[in-house]
C-alpha cells in the first residue's frame, strides 16, 4: 500500500475525500477528526447492527456520511482511507484501494501523520511489539520515565488512543507507545525513536496470511528508529528483523538477554539486571539498573519485559536510578500473573491474560511444583510443545473450557503420570468447580495457576472476567479455609 504523504497543515484537509473503514474504537474518533479538519468523510462499515446504526446516526448529525452494510465498495473519488486496524488486509476494498492508487492507514498512522498539527511539538516515540508482553512492558517503560521525571504516558494498544494523545491538549516529552502487528501494518510511514521487539511466536497468523507476513509487520517497528532497536538475544528472529530494517545512521541493535550480556546488551549478573550497552567502556564495564527484586513479579518472562523497557529508557538517556524506581513503582494489570491469595500453604496464581501457547509456556517456567487450570477456545493452537515443556513441574492439570480434549490428549502423549481432572463442564459456574478440584491435587508449596493458553469466549465475556471468576472462587475457598 502507498504511504504517500499528506500534509498536516489543517488546511490541507479540507475538501479531501476521505474514508473511514470502519465504526468502532478507532474510527469513530478518527471520523471526528478529519471531519474536523474539513475533510469530507464517508465511514464504510460491514455491519448494519443496532449498535453500528446508532453510532452511524450520531455521525450523521455532524455531517459525517455513513454507509452500513457495505465495506467494501470503495466510494467514489476517495483520496485516503483511514481503516481500522483489525480489517483484513485481504478485503476487496483494499485490492480496490490499490488499484486505484489510494493509500492506506491505520489510526497509528493517522495519529503520525497528525502529531504536528497546529504547530505542536511532536513528542518522539519509544515503540513496542511482540506477541506476548507488549502492555506490561509499555506501562514498566511509562513508569521509567515518569520517574526520570519526563511527562509520558503509555499509548496505543493500550488505555489512551494514540490520536488522543498526539492531539489532546497535554503536552509530552516523550511516548510509551504499544503497537499490535495490526497496527504495524497499516503504519508504513511511523518512525520511532527507538523501537523493541519482545519476542516472535506463531498468532493472528490467519490474518497476516503467513508467519513471514507477521514478522515482517512487527518488524516495521525498527524502521528508521534512530538510537536503538531493541532485540531478544533468546529470540533469533527478532535480530533478524533489526538486520532487515532501514535504520536511521548511528542507530544500534542493542539485545535483551536473562543471561550475562555481552557488549551492547542488558542482561542479568546474578540477580542484577545490568546495563552493558549505554556505558562509555562497553567492552570492560557494566552498569548495576536493579535488583531482581524490584521487578513485579519476578517471574523471567517478566525480567525480560523489564530488561526491554529498560534498554528503550536508556536509549532515550534516562539514568540508572530512575530505571530501578520506575520499575519499583510498577503494579501489573489484572489478570497478569497476580498474586490472589495463599489457602492452606498453597499459592493461586491468576494469569488469565494468558490466551496463547507462548504465554502460558512463561508463566509456567516462573512455578514450580504447579496445579495448572486450563482450556477455552484453542483458536487452532496445538499443544503438545508447551505440555513437553512444563511436564516436569505439572503436579496436576484441571481442563476446562470447549477445546480441553487438545490439551488432554496433549498431556496423555507428554506428561502421562500427571494426574489430570476433566471438567466437562463449559457453564461459569465451572470456575469454582475447577478451583476446587486444584485445591484437592495441591500440596502445601504448590502453586495454583490459571494459565489457560485458550481464549476465553467459550465460558466468559472475556479474559478479566474468566481472571474475576478464578479470583472469586478463591476468595470463597479461602473463607470456607478460615
Ligand atoms: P500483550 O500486551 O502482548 O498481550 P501482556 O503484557 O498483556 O502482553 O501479557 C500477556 C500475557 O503474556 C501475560 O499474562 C503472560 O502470561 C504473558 N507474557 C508476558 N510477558 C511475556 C514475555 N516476555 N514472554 C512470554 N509471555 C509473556
Amino acid at each position: 500500500m502507498g504511504s504517500r504523504q499528506v500534509s498536516t497543515e489543517a488546511a490541507d484537509w479540507q475538501g479531501r475525500k476521505v474514508t473511514v473503514a470502519g465504526l468502532g474504537v478507532s474510527g469513530v474518533p478518527a471520523a471526528r477528526v478529519l471531519h474536523g479538519l474539513g475533510a469530507r468523510v464517508t465511514v464504510v462499515n460491514d455491519g448494519a447492527d443496532e449498535r453500528a446504526r446508532a453510532q452511524a446516526a450520531g455521525l450523521e448529525a455532524e455531517g459525517i456520511t455513513v454507509r452500513l452494510g457495505d465495506g467494501d465498495t470503495l466510494p467514489e473519488g476517495t483520496e485516503l482511507i483511514v481503516t481500522a486496524p483489525g480489517w483484513r488486509p485481504d478485503k476487496p476494498l483494499f485490492a480496490a484501494a490499490e488499484a486505484a492508487g489510494v493509500p492506506v492507514w491505520g489510526d497509528v498512522e493517522l495519529a503520525w501523520q497528525l502529531r504536528g498539527l497546529g504547530g505542536r511539538k511532536p513528542a518522539p516515540w519509544l515503540a513496542v511489539t511482540g506477541t506476548n508482553g507488549k502492555t506490561t512492558t509499555v506501562r514498566m517503560l511509562a513508569s521509567i520515565l515518569e520517574a526520570a521525571g519526563l511527562r509520558t504516558a503509555a499509548v496505543g494498544n493500550i488505555g489512551v488512543s494514540l490520536l488522543d494523545a498526539v492531539l489532546g491538549d497535554e503536552e509530552y516529552d516523550v511516548l510509551a507507545v504499544e503497537l499490535s502487528s495490526y497496527q504495524l501494518h497499516w503504519a508504513p510511514s511511523v518512525r520511532a525513536h527507538s523501537g523493541a521487539v519482545l519476542n516472535l511466536a506463531p498468532d493472528h497468523l490467519d490474518w497476516h496470511g503467513s508467519m513471514e507476513a507477521y514478522a515482517a509487520d512487527k518488524g516495521r517497528v525498527y524502521e528508521g528508529n534512530t538510537v536503538a532497536c531493541v532485540y531478544n538475544a533468546a529470540d533469533g528472529a527478532t535480530e533478524d528483523l533489526v538486520r532487515k530494517a532501514d535504520v536511521e545512521e548511528g542507530c544500534r541493535a542493542i539485545g535483551f538477554t536473562l543471561g550475562t550480556p555481552g557488549p551492547s546488551q542488558l542482561g542479568l549478573v546474578d540477580d542484577i539486571l545490568v546495563d552493558r550497552a549505554f556505558v562509555p567502556n562497553r567492552q570492560k564495564q557494566a552498569q548495576e539498573l536493579a535488583q531482581v527484586s524490584d521487578v513485579n513479579p519476578p517471574a523471567p518472562h517478566n525480567i525480560a519485559n523489564a530488561l526491554a523497557a529498560a534498554a528503550l529508557a536508556r536509549a532515550f538517556g534516562v539514568e540508572p536510578a530512575a530505571v530501578r524506581e520506575g520499575l519499583r513503582n510498577f503494579r501489573p494489570d489484572a489478570h497478569r500473573i497476580a498474586y490472589v491469595a495463599e489457602v492452606g500453604g498453597v499459592a493461586y496464581v491468576d494469569d488469565s491474560k494468558a490466551t496463547n501457547t507462548h504465554a502460558a509456556e512463561a508463566s509456567l517456567a516462573a512455578y514450580d511444583p504447579i496445579v495448572w487450570i486450563a482450556g477455552g477456545l484453542a483458536k487452532g493452537a496445538t499443544f503438545d510443545e508447551l505440555v513437553a515443556k512444563s511436564a516436569e513441574r505439572l503436579r496436576g492439570v484441571v481442563l476446562i473450557g470447549a477445546d480441553r480434549a487438545l490439551i488432554r490428549e496433549a498431556l496423555a502423549r507428554h506428561a502421562p503420570q500427571v494426574p489430570v481432572v476433566d471438567l466437562d463442564r463449559t457453564d461459569t459456574g465451572a470456575m469454582a468447580a475447577a478451583v476446587r478440584e486444584a485445591a484437592r491435587l495441591a500440596r502445601p508449596g504448590d502453586t495454583v495457576l490459571l494459565a489457560p493458553a485458550c481464549a476465553s469466549m467459550d465460558m466468559f465475556v472475556n479474559y478479566n472476567k474468566r481472571g474475576e471468576a478464578f479470583a472469586d472462587a478463591v476468595h470463597a475457598l479461602a473463607a470456607k479455609d478460615a
